[in-house]
């Protein structure tokens, strides 16, 4: 069995120079995950749960469900699983909150580790001139915001959607309307700390590198654990577990100007877009949406979103065309509104929508941010939450916006669509790209997310093969135009289509495989590396 010392010294590889073990079936699997001493639990039974995400389309059961109550709970498991080598086919997923959409926090008779048991490890706020929180991996970004807000500070990067965890969403990239400011989650975090497939523990500061002094864990050579932070930062879970991270934070505001204006021409639109993520005091939130033959417009976007003035609101009528929306919104606290309120008009002004399409609000900055959950609760109370989520998330270049508009919104996605598709550009020319992230070549690129939901016994526009067959010809379409389109939250199935996807990158995500899960455990649920490398 590999140990410290058949390990080669740069931890690169894991040398597996062992009599051949006795194979590992399910029965011993079990017996011999229970012979693991843990601060936490296993459960072998009644684990359906673990077998089902936000997506609801794949169902992959696991043979047993880790519920950690410390970090050494992690290690040991995987330590476990990595010791039993090729005797076992065993695979370990770290599961957050568990909103993937194609099973990628599933392990097919694998072993589950839900994150959020591991909430107990304390939040721990630090303020001062770069004010940080240190948290679990397995903590919800909802929880983070409550927290931060008591010290009058709050993370700089969100998601629209804050009941996911941070291992999730750093695994991916966290993306939303102040990513052109900000840049994604990905790019907010000072420190890791990271349990790999080879069960070592590292962690990266940023300011300082620091390794840990737990017993029994082997460091990360001191000249990888940059490589080690960065490839875990948007690495899909492929090198390491999560377990705790340091998040930078901001002054948080008190409230949020919030602002929706229409237009129904695209270019107008985009140009429009393109230019407030490049000015200098621009908003602080910047998305978009599109807005498909829709008629009773208000009661179709995001029902969280108020306006002030419903009468003119009421009266707009979409008369069935497509529109666009520009949502945007700016921070302020209650002594500021004047200025607040003169610097929006000054940003309105340079903007084209349809003059009498502006529709403003005031909202608590926290009503803001968790905006997706009054729907949320809306679409559970109707039974509608769990659906089939069949979403597809596009990075679409600026050069070829236009084109990809034209025909996905004007031939493919003719009739009203099953959820909302935002869009919304981002400059990454500030961005970190040391992380694995796989981005387009241009520096600004759109986020095309069509959030769809399937009616489960549907066989008609709003069943499931529809909309799958519908997210195909847009697929097929940007390969044939060749858009230099990039999938966000990417899903293959194949190994040709991954190597395309990450493309140059490609070489260094299987070095980084190699060096950190050299036995392919981690992450099974992406299905990028069958077996170990
Ligand atoms: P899970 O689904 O549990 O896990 C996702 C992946 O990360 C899996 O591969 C898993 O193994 C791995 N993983 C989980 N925890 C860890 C860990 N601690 N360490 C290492 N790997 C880990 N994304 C955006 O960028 N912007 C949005 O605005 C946005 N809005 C969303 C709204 C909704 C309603 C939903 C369902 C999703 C949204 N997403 C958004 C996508 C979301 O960020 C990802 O699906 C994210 O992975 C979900 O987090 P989770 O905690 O549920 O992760």
């Amino acid at each position: 069995v590999p140990n410290r010392t058949n390990l080669c010294p740069n931890h690169s590889l894991a040398i597996l120079e062992v009599p051949v073990p006795p194979r590992f079936n399910s029965t011993n699997i079990v017996s011999s995950l229970e012979t693991l001493s843990l601060d936490g639990y296993f459960s072998f039974e009644n684990n359906h749960h673990a077998a089902k995400d936000f997506g609801n389309i794949y169902h992959y059961l696991p043979s047993a469900v880790l519920y950690p109550k410390s970090v050494p709970d992690i290690s040991n498991t995987i330590r476990h699983v990595f010791e039993m080598g090729s005797a076992s086919e065993l695979k370990v997923a770290a599961r957050g909150h568990a909103h993937s959409l194609q099973g990628q926090a599933q392990a097919d008779q694998g072993v589950v580790i839900n994150m959020e048991s591991l909430q107990g490890l304390e939040m721990l706020v630090h303020t001062g001139n770069m004010p940080y929180v240190d948290v679990s991996g397995g903590e919800l970004w909802i929880n983070i915001l409550h927290e931060t807000l008591k010290h009058g500070l709050a993370p700089k990067s969100w998601t629209d959607y804050l009941h996911l965890t941070v291992g999730g969403t750093l695994s991916n990239a966290g993306i939303s309307g102040q990513a052109f400011q900000h840049g994604p989650q990905i790019n907010n975090v000072y420190q890791l700390e990271v349990v790999t497939g080879m069960y070592v523990c590292a962690i990266q500061n940023l300011a300082h590198l620091q390794i840990t002094e737990r017993e029994k864990w082997l460091p990360v050579q001191r000249s990888k654990m940059a490589d080690l932070f960065y490839g875990v930062l948007g690495g899909l879970g492929q090198f390491g577990i999560i377990t705790r991270a340091r998040i930078s934070l901001e002054p948080a505001p008190k409230m949020v100007k919030w602002i929706r204006v229409l237009y129904s021409d695209f270019s107008i639109f985009s140009k429009d877009q393109e230019q407030l993520i490049s000015s200098e005091n621009s908003f602080d939130y910047i998305e978009g949406l599109v807005i498909i033959n829709k008629t009773g417009l208000l009661n179709n976007w995001r029902s969280s979103f108020r306006p002030k003035d419903p009468l003119q609101a009421n009266q707009f009528s979409s008369d069935g065309r497509t529109l666009y929306c520009l949502e945007m919104s700016k921070y302020f606290n209650p002594d500021e509104t004047k200025t607040m309120n003169q610097s929006i008009e000054n940003l309105l002004s340079k903007l084209s929508y349809i003059p009498s399409t502006l529709f403003q609000s005031e909202v608590p900055y926290i009503e803001f941010l968790d905006r997706v959950h009054v729907s949320e609760k809306k679409l559970q109370a109707k039974g509608l939450w769990e659906v089939p989520h069949p979403w597809l998330n596009l990075f679409i270049p600026k050069s070829r916006i236009s084109e990809f508009a034209e025909e996905v919104f004007g031939n493919i996605l003719t009739d009203t669509s099953n959820g909302p598709i935002l869009i919304y550009p981002v400059n990454q020319s500030k961005w970190n790209n040391n992380t694995s992230l796989v981005t387009p070549d241009e520096d600004v690129f759109y986020l095309v997310a069509f959030l769809t939901s399937a009616m489960p016994s549907s066989t008609g526009r709003d069943g499931l093969e529809h909309i799958l067959t519908q997210n195909k010809r847009i697929l097929d379409f940007c390969a044939t135009a060749q858009l230099g389109m990039k999938q966000y939250l990417p899903h293959y199935n194949t190994l040709e289509e991954w190597q395309a996807h990450f493309g140059s990158h490609w070489k260094v995500f299987v070095q980084r495989k190699s060096a950190y899960d050299p036995l392919a455990i981690l992450a099974p649920g992406h299905r990028i590396f069958q077996k170990a490398i």
